[in-house]
Order: C-alpha cells, then structure tokens, then sequence
C-alpha cells in the first residue's frame, strides 16, 4: 500500500491525514508548529481555527449547511469533533476553538498509522518529501492560505508564477433576482455606439445620479472596514485596491476607475449617469453576478449597507460577501487535475484551502474529499465525483471551472446548476436544499458509500 506524507496540520490536513489512517493507509504528517508558525497561527495544537470560531450557518438553507450534512454523513472527524465542542451560536456552529483543536489533535496523537513529523517542509523537493516523491508515494500539500514562504515559492515555481496567488480581493457577490430590473440596465460600454441593440450587453449596469454617487461615496468614507493583521497591511496590487481605499483619495477616483460612466446611456434618462457600477455574471446561467471592481474590506453589515445604496441594488441579496487577505492558492482550474493533482508534479496534490476553496468548513471538506479519493486508488477502486447539485459537488465544481481571474469561494447555493422551474423567490433556499439532499444521497447510493 502507498505511504503518503501530508504537508500541513490544519483543517484539511488532519481531516485527509485521519480518513486515510482509519482506511488502513500509512501517513507521515508534517507540521511546521510548534517550531515556527504563520503570523495568524497562535496555538500549539493542529486544527487551529485561525480567527473566528464560527463555522457559520448550520441550516439547510445555506450552502455551508448543506455541506456540513454532507460531512456529517462521509463521517467527517472535522464535523464530529466540531458538533462536540459546539457553543450556542443560534443558527450558526461555533465553537470552543481550544476544545476543537485539542480533540482533533489528541485523535490524531491517538492513531497509530499517523506519524507527526515537527518540519516547515520547503519545497515540492525539501529531501524529507524524497521517500513519498516514489511511484509509491503520494505527497499532499495542505498547508493553508499563510503556507511558509518557502513552500509558496515552490509552489509558484511549479504551476508558474502567474497561475499561484499570494493575495486575495475579493467583490461581493449579489443574486441577480434580487435586482430593480426597472433601473437595472444591460449594456456594454460603447456598446451602442458599437451597434448594439437596446437591452444587449455582457454587463448589468447601476446607473447612478451625482446626488447618488456622493451618497454612496459619502457612506464608502465613513463606513467600517476589517482590522487586518498586521503581516497582512499594505500589500495590496494597485489591481486590486480596495474600493473603501480608492474613494480616500479623492471624489472622482472611484468615477474615473471602477465606477467609470463613459460609453453608457442609462435608458431611462437618455443620459449619460454620472457613475456606473457594473454587474458580471458570476456563472454561464446569470443567476449570480459580482459587483465589478468592489473588492472590499468593509465588515459585511457595512457592505450590505453601502451597496445597497446603489440604485437597483436597495434589496441586493448577497450570495457572498467581499473581502481582502492575504491567501496563496493556486489557479486550480488550470494547475490541477480534476482529482487535485498538480499538472505540474504527478503524485503531488493539494488540499484545503490552497487550492481555491475558501472557509473552514469549506477547507476540512476538501481535505475530506481528496482522503477518500486516494483512499480509493490505494484500493483500486473507483470514486465517482459528486453531482454539482450537492454542496460537495458545487465547491469542487468550482476548483474545476475555468476563470479569467480564478478567485477561492465558499460554497454557496450560486455554485450549483440552477433550478429548472421557475421557482418563487422565497422558495428558492428550501429548492436547492431539497435537490441537493436528493443529488447527495444518489450520488452516496451509486458510490456505495451509503
Ligand atoms: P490551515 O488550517 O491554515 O492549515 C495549514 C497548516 O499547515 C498550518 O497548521 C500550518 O502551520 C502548516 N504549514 C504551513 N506551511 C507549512 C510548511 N511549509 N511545512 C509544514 N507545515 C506547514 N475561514 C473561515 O471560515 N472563517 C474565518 O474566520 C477565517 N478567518 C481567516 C483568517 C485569516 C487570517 C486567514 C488567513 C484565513 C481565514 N479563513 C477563515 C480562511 C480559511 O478557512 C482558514 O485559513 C483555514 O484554516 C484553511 O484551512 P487549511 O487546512 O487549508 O489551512
């Protein structure tokens, strides 16, 4: 049977380092702590939760909920270790971080076919790699959006700098069924002078009056941003700026970039607005779009405040927040195979959140995955991948999805296909739960893991 060395005791790390173990496979887990850690990584054990202990929604009527069932029911150590530290929280999980961490770390203490190796492995070549870099041996690289320095590099080196990512800037995401239609324009810039006919255009446009504008930048000025960590300040591309941080310098910044209004004539007046903010479709259906050029550190109440502002948007629901951190992942849709493996180094794969996908529970599920995955090679057999309609399925889906800009996601009912009926607003959570629940449990039924 092949001996596999996992790089990193984080939540993915563990949860692939003990599926593997309790399936009878051998695994060497290296961990850099407590040597040496990240900036954000403050406890000794592994499975640190690194900011908040929420795990966020536990209802079905979420993406991240249906995931945790999905989990729970692949007899996640992450969910079961999590249900048992829980602390009331309403309708989201959270936890007891040191609880959940010492358990998680006292259980793989407690399994003997897992070695933990105090190392901050350096490189795709680091030697102690060398025995697992076999045709017997699979390496797999979990160690996290603040991996050290040094493995970064290698990384990077290996799919090639422009395809590995150091920081993340991310823009709201909003349903497109929540928009004001009737203010609402489709359009491209200059796309009329271009010929296009009415209604005809790539983007969804915000059209918005100066007394708008300053509204909104007035708000942008004064709202709550995110504290960073100290390590992760300063460090953004003038690509990606902050949208709170191009309106501090100064009122037309933002009209002369993101919000530009040249090439548009809003419908309704015949005019050209004064600011435009653009809406893209986040997925071939359009069923969700993200808010162009709004990469944001706002605290979540504030952005749902703020955006809302916006004409068209006064009842946005959002599908995922913005936000900004310092994050290496890689462009997986080019850099991976559809089972994880690097393109670049056969029988090196990666998990949790290096690879795109963004949250914890989001993290542990990836990690989960590709444990069972290998477990299945180890024992020749086959492992369909999951449906898109299950949450499972989606957050896969999208490391699998080609993007201009790749950017890491939570799962989120957006991810899935869309519904074939044309659902009632207010009926849409309960649909997606119900066709994901189904997809889940066939795809669990075909692959015997029921
Ligand atoms: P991690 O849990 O970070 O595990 C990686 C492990 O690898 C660590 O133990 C690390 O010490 C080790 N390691 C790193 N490099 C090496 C090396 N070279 N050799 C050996 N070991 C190494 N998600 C949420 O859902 N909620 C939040 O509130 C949240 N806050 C976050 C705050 C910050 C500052 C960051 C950076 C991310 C946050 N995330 C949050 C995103 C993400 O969910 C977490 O980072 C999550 O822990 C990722 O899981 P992981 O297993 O991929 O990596």
């Amino acid at each position: 049977l092949q001996s596999i060395a996992v790089v990193g005791g984080g939540l993915a790390g563990c949860e692939c380092a003990l599926h593997l173990a309790e399936a009878g496979l051998a695994v060497t887990l290296f961990e850099q702590k407590p040597g040496r850690r990240s900036p954000a990584h403050i406890s000794d054990n592994l499975a640190e939760l690194v900011c908040s202990n929420s795990l966020r929604s536990d209802e079905s009527s979420s993406g991240v909920g249906m995931l945790k069932a999905e989990l729970r029911a692949l007899g996640s150590r992450f969910m079961a270790a999590a249900d048992a530290c829980r602390v009331p929280a309403g309708k989201a999980l959270a936890v007891d971080r040191e609880a959940f961490a010492a358990m998680l770390t006292a259980l793989v203490a407690s399994q003997p076919r897992i070695r933990r190796v105090e190392r901050n492995v350096c490189g795709l070549d680091d030697p102690v790699l060398a025995p697992f870099r076999t045709p017997e041996g699979t390496v797999v690289i979990a160690a996290g959006p603040l991996a050290s320095e040094e493995l970064s590099a290698s990384l990077a080196a290996a799919v090639g700098a422009e395809h590995c990512y150091f920081y993340d800037a991310i823009a709201p995401i909003v349903w497109t069924h929540s928009l004001d239609m009737s203010v609402v324009f489709r359009a491209s810039r200059y796309g009329q002078e271009q010929g296009d006919a009415p209604g005809e255009g790539d983007y969804l446009n915000c059209p918005m009056s100066r007394e708008e504008y300053t509204a909104f930048y007035t708000a942008l000025l004064e709202a709550r941003t995110v504290q960073a960590h100290a390590f992760e300040s300063e460090r953004h591309f003038e690509g990606c700026m902050p949208i709170e941080a191009l309106a501090q310098r100064g009122d037309r910044t933002l009209t002369f970039g993101p919000l530009k209004p040249v090439g548009f004539v809003d419908p309704r007046t015949g005019r050209r607005p004064w600011a435009i903010l653009q809406l893209r479709a986040e997925k071939a259906n359009g069923e969700a779009c993200n808010l162009v050029g709004c990469q944001t550190k706002l605290v979540q109440s504030e952005q749902a405040r703020i955006f809302r502002l916006v004409p068209g948007l006064e009842q946005a629901e959002f599908a995922r927040y913005g936000s900004m951190h310092r994050n290496t992942y890689v462009n997986a849709p080019t850099a991976l195979t559809p089972d994880l493996e690097l393109r670049a180094a056969p029988g090196v794969y990666l998990a949790g959140q290096i690879t795109g996908v963004e949250g914890y529970v989001e993290s542990a599920a990836c990690g989960l995955w590709l444990g069972m995955l290998l477990e299945a090679r180890a024992y020749g057999r086959d492992l369909p991948t999951p449906p898109p309609e299950c949450a499972l399925g989606a957050l896969l889906g999208h490391l699998r999805t080609p993007a201009k800009r790749f950017q890491p996601s939570n799962v989120h009912f957006g991810l899935m296909p869309p519904l074939d009926e044309r659902a009632r607003k207010k009926d849409r959570k309960a649909l997606y739960a119900a066709r994901a629940q189904a997809a889940f449990a066939a795809w669990r039924a075909a692959a015997g893991l029921a």
